[in-house]
């Protein structure tokens, strides 16, 4: 090691912890960078955290001599000074609630996300990635629902990595958002959404913030569900589905300001509605119940990505729509039914693909009509 300084990064509040605390954090030798996040209580939700030393008492005692980083309190109030393995350190300091956010300045409404509140229900591809990504644009508070845990087959689709396979994926992806945003609030339950007891989905809701339904089920019907519930509680709601191989997908929105037919009503009228279109478009939806059968089988996670980012700029839109000042990305301009398209190409979407516009025309929007007698669309009727 040579006489280079190495160069702290610590919390702007840290000299508001106790004497004596224990500091967590990172220390990256070959940068000669180190980020300290705070007490034991900071460390604990992130994964790679250690001790690096302590906050040293005002008066007398030395501390743990073994600590690599020795914090004291210095003589002017609040200054503190920073030694590592008994060298000072140059000292940055960094506020979360600003720094973290700073990017989206201007773009997003920082404030209000961090109030808002997401149900992700289904945490795989779509899932993990809606995830992740609402919480860099600052959504604030999580509730994430999936039964399932991570395998390595889910590897190269997933936000996730090695050390998570096995992970329920809730908790998984839980820890990747507490990565981004340490104050970002996090509910995760490992079940299907139908075995969750709705009073936690409304406890969740009722805070005074806005509340978004994100749906990324592997199945519509599993996707139908959570449109239910969010009709049932007024929410706004986005689903997002790949179709076979993720050749395209589509996504579906609704939301309470607005009279519009709900996920059910928009299905059962689809068939109909889609055998109007050219004939290629009949021969894929040549039916209500194929249409019905149809899976989603995510492919790769770049076509997964695209399909995902224009589903969750409608979810960001949804969230700042009562913002005069929020210009929306995509609200407004798409129907409530959008396919998105990955590929023209038979190859990869077989004769389906020809339901998209040549050269590839990304998205189309489809109008989607009222059911007879659908209960969930009275709330926005
Ligand atoms: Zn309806």
């Amino acid at each position: 090691m040579g006489e280079a300084i190495t160069t702290a990064s610590i919390p702007a509040d840290l000299a508001q912890l106790a004497d004596g605390s224990a500091l967590y954090g990172y220390a990256h030798a070959d940068t000669r960078r180190l980020l300290v996040i705070g007490d034991a209580q900071a460390g604990a939700g992130q994964p790679g955290a250690r001790q690096l030393g302590w906050l040293e008492p005002a008066h007398g005692h030395d501390g743990d001599a073994e600590a690599a980083l020795v914090v004291r309190r210095a003589e002017a109030a609040g200054a503190l000074q920073v030694l590592w393995q008994g060298r000072p350190c140059r000292v940055e300091t960094y506020a979360l609630e600003t720094d973290l956010f700073s990017r989206n300045s201007g773009l997003l409404e920082t404030a209000a996300l961090q109030q808002s509140g997401v149900i992700i229900c289904g945490c795989g591809s779509v899932g993990s990635l809606a995830a992740l990504d609402l919480a860099r644009s600052g959504v604030g508070r999580f509730l994430l629902v999936d039964p399932d845990l991570l395998a390595i087959e889910n590897l190269c689709r997933h936000q996730c990595g090695l050390a998570d396979v096995g992970r329920r994926k809730v908790e998984a992806v839980a820890e990747r958002i507490r990565q981004i945003n340490p104050q970002a609030v996090v509910h995760s339950h490992a079940l299907p959404l139908e075995q969750l007891d709705p009073a936690l989905i409304s406890r969740f809701c009722s805070s005074n913030s806005d509340t978004l339904m994100l749906a990324c089920a592997d199945s519509r019907r599993a996707d139908r569900h959570a449109a239910r519930l969010a009709a049932a509680l007024a929410l706004p709601f986005v689903a997002i589905g790949l179709w076979e191989r993720a050749f395209a997908g589509e996504i579906f929105y609704s939301h309470p300001g607005e009279p519009m037919p709900c996920y059910g009503c928009a299905f059962d009228g689809l068939a109909e509605g889609l055998t109007a279109r050219p004939e290629p478009g009949r021969r894929y939806y040549s039916n209500e119940t194929e249409l019905q059968k149809l899976q989603f089988q995510p492919g790769i996670a770049i076509d997964i990505a695209h399909v995902t980012g224009i589903g969750l700029k409608l979810a960001l839109d949804l969230l700042h729509r009562c913002n005069p000042q929020h210009v929306p990305r995509l609200l407004g301009q798409l129907s409530q039914y959008t396919l998105v398209c990955n590929s023209n190409d038979p190859r990869l979407g077989g004769e389906r693909a020809e339901i998209f516009s040549h050269p590839l025309q990304v998205t189309t929007s489809i109008q989607v009509g009222y059911g007879q007698g659908c209960p969930p669309c009275r709330w926005s009727c």
